[in-house]
């Protein structure tokens, strides 16, 4: 039999062939499913009549009954109206219309009792309602009436097409009547018993027509619990799935090299790298494989960690590599890792785009032979030809920036499957860590190294150049250099450009040689170019750098003491929290100054106020995920969430999450395959949310 779900929307009554195509384009609605699915995204109370009396200038819609006193019409031209006077005893109000006059004024009854549901305004000093929804009191009330109405998203479109949000509302109350006798439970029945859930078709009744607001509240509570539950049983069983699937291999021995690196380090590990490294450490030592993901602040330290942990897998035989997004960040890693083993017997290579075909045939030599210890590298690494001789250990620095592909290339570098640390500066919030990578186990460094200095972070709006390169000038000649930041959005990459280019023109201009070097680095440079720049830049030979956001992840320039952000209102939190980690790393007071236009919408506003007011990287990340919305996590040129939440908000159903989380662990407990009879309808939801695939983050890790 076929489901009814899957109809095409244009066979529902009242809908057809015109209306389909516009439901399609504009709200994405081919189904019946997709309609059903479709939610108000707000709701209006009409579970009471109010009086006129205490209708305020403020009142959101409200319900009214009584009489028509009077019609008349009155204006000219556009703004020609019906005016009808309604009264319900307790005090009079203008119910006002522009369209359907003639019709009106014949049909509208007076002295006769109306429903009359709308939203109140003020015009010249009367209280009247503009088009309100009118209905003889006489015919209402037989339906089964909804206390509350549900507001649905529209557009113009589909406004002036004629379904409005009354139409919108009937064609959903047909598809229910059609559907719901027929409709199928999809949670198990003990688990709807067990924890308090109404069922299905209630849910779906009240979330469109609720009788009142806790029905609603029940309603949106087992849709969003059913979605977050089976998201949560899809990532641990893919996460069981590869516990038992892979033999992790072992790496028992803390040996030569580690202990000669730990020896040499010139400064005291912090609590939180101890900790992590012994997180790592029990992985490696399980019998199971690894696959971790490390979330620390910029500037706390991780490639250390990264560091340390490969050389527990060198000293058990295997070759490690560490993979940056980046040339700069690969080089960056490469020089100060290679400082750190200076004097051990530690074998570090660099693997870049760049890397000159002689060279790369030593390093392709000294890899197979198996002398190499550690390789770091750009993406240039997971190429065919790199091959290792025993690999076992993967460090992929700053994820989200690695393709899915490309990570699984990195499988094929072993036999059996390396143990993997994926490390990210981006604070990802625990909600949001938990559903992203409900798969990885996940280690957080929340300690910064010590005697790490405030960095002064300060407003200015962009008529104040003038001081602001004064300031400049004076950081210049204490002996700092100074970034300065334009953003790089992609939709409006040329602009941008323009931007940055007339941004570095004024700048050299105002920082003229030989006084003063400005270097700058962008995208469209040619690789010789941006390193020769950066280089520049890296040394101290220049005062300041011109970037777009591309220096976002992770130049390390301990002198450099003023981040300058440019058009800081084109960027999302946690991007100028990144780029901001990119002072204050050296001993002498720094400051990130946050350049805007004079005007700023209140979201940019907020936005700026909370850079000015915090560093804390998770306090910042929570905020992001509150105001942007997930989808929009890691900065622009990401795309959305791997997942779609349909109902269920990550920053906000936090308690649904961890209980649905909780759920789904002790539904896998009982019975890890899902075999039971009692679970049926669980397997039934994955295999239809298959085409919806999560991304699995185990295998492309
Ligand atoms: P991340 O990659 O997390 O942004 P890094 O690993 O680049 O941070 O470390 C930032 C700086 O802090 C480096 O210069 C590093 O040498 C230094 N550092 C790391 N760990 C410590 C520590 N425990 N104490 C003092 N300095 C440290
Ligand atoms: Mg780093």
């Amino acid at each position: 039999m076929s489901n009814p779900l899957l109809y095409d929307i244009k066979f529902l009554q009242g809908v057809g062939p015109a209306r389909a195509q516009l439901l399609a384009k504009e709200l994405n609605i081919h189904t019946f499913k997709d309609l059903l699915y479709t939610f108000p995204f707000r709701y209006v109370d009409k579970s009471r009549f109010y009086t006129i009396a205490e209708i305020e200038s403020t009142s959101a819609y409200v319900l009214l009954k009584g009489k028509i006193l009077s019609v008349s019409e009155v204006g000219e031209k556009k703004g020609r109206r019906l005016v009808a006077l309604f009264s319900d005893g307790t005090a009079k109000i203008e119910l006002v219309f522009f369209q359907g006059i003639k019709w009106l004024s014949t049909s509208l009854r007076l002295n006769t009792e109306y429903v009359v549901f709308g939203k109140p305004s003020i015009f010249n000093n009367t209280i009247n309602m503009v088009h309100p929804e009118l209905e003889l009191a006489s015919t209402y009330s037989q339906e089964r009436q909804s206390a509350m109405v549900g507001i649905y998203s529209s557009s113009e479109k589909l406004r002036n097409s004629g379904i409005t949000n009354k139409v919108f509302t009937k064609l959903v109350k047909n598809l229910l009547n059609y559907i719901l006798p027929t409709l199928e439970e999809t949670l198990p029945e003990y688990i709807i018993r067990e924890h308090n859930l109404i069922s299905l078709k209630d849910a779906l009744l009240n979330i469109h027509t609720p009788t009142s607001a806790v029905a609603l509240e029940s309603a949106r509570y087992r849709l969003k619990f059913e979605e977050l539950f089976i998201l949560q049983i899809r990532l641990l069983r893919q996460k069981s799935v590869r516990m038992n699937a892979s033999q992790g291999i072992l790496m028992p021995k803390v040996g030569e090299k580690f202990n000669a690196v730990y020896k040499k380090l010139p400064f005291d590990l912090t609590g939180a790298q101890k900790r992590v490294i012994k997180e790592i450490r029990s992985d490696i030592i399980s019998g199971k494989q690894m696959n971790r993901l490390l979330q620390g602040d910029v500037g706390s330290g991780k490639t250390m960690v990264a560091l340390l942990t490969s050389l527990l897998a060198v000293d058990n035989g295997y070759q490690s590599c560490i993979m940056a997004p980046t040339e700069v960040l690969a080089n960056q890693h490469y020089k100060s890792i290679s400082k750190m083993v200076e004097g051990t017997s530690v074998s570090v290579e660099l693997l870049t785009g760049s890397t000159k075909v002689k060279e790369r045939r030593r390093i392709h030599e000294a890899l197979i032979s198996g002398e190499t210890d550690i390789l770091i590298g750009t993406h240039a690494l997971i190429e065919k030809d790199v091959v290792f001789k025993n690999f076992g250990f993967a460090v992929i620095d700053e994820q989200h920036r690695f393709g899915v592909e490309q990570r699984s290339r990195l499988w094929s570098k072993s036999e059996r499957l390396p143990h993997v640390l994926v490390m990210t500066a981006t604070p990802i919030p625990r909600t949001l860590a938990m559903t992203l990578y409900g798969d990885l186990d996940v280690s957080v460094i929340d300690e910064l190294p010590p005697g790490r200095k405030a960095i002064n972070t300060i407003h200015i709006t962009d008529n104040r150049r003038v001081e602001l390169f004064n300031f400049m000038r004076k950081e210049i000649s204490l002996g700092r250099q100074v970034f300065v930041v334009y953003p790089l959005i992609k939709e409006s990459e040329k602009m941008d450009y323009k931007n940055l280019e007339e941004g570095f023109d004024l700048i050299k201009s105002a920082f003229p040689p030989p006084q003063y070097c400005v270097a700058v680095v962008h995208g469209k440079q040619k690789p010789e170019d941006k390193d020769f720049d950066m280089q520049l830049f890296a040394s101290g030979k220049a005062n300041i750098l011109v970037a777009t956001s591309v220096i976002e992840v992770g130049v390390d320039v301990p002198n450099a003491s003023v981040m300058v952000i440019e058009s800081a209102e084109r960027f999302g939190l946690s991007q100028l929290h990144q780029l901001r980690g990119r002072v204050g790393r050296g001993s002498e007071k720094s400051y990130c100054i946050l350049v805007t236009g004079y005007k700023l919408s209140n979201e940019a506003k907020n936005r700026v106020e909370l850079m000015c007011s915090t560093q804390d990287g998770f306090v910042l990340a929570e905020a992001d995920l509150k105001m942007r919305g997930p989808g929009d996590m890691q900065g622009t040129q990401q795309s959305g969430l791997p997942i779609d939440l349909h109902i269920s908000n990550l920053s906000k159903d936090t308690p649904i999450l961890e209980k649905a989380r909780g759920v789904a662990i002790s539904v896998l407990e009982d019975d890890p395959s899902l075999i039971l009879m009692k679970n049926k309808l669980i397997i039934r939801q994955l295999e239809d949310s298959d085409n919806n695939e999560i991304l699995d983050f185990s295998k492309i890790s």
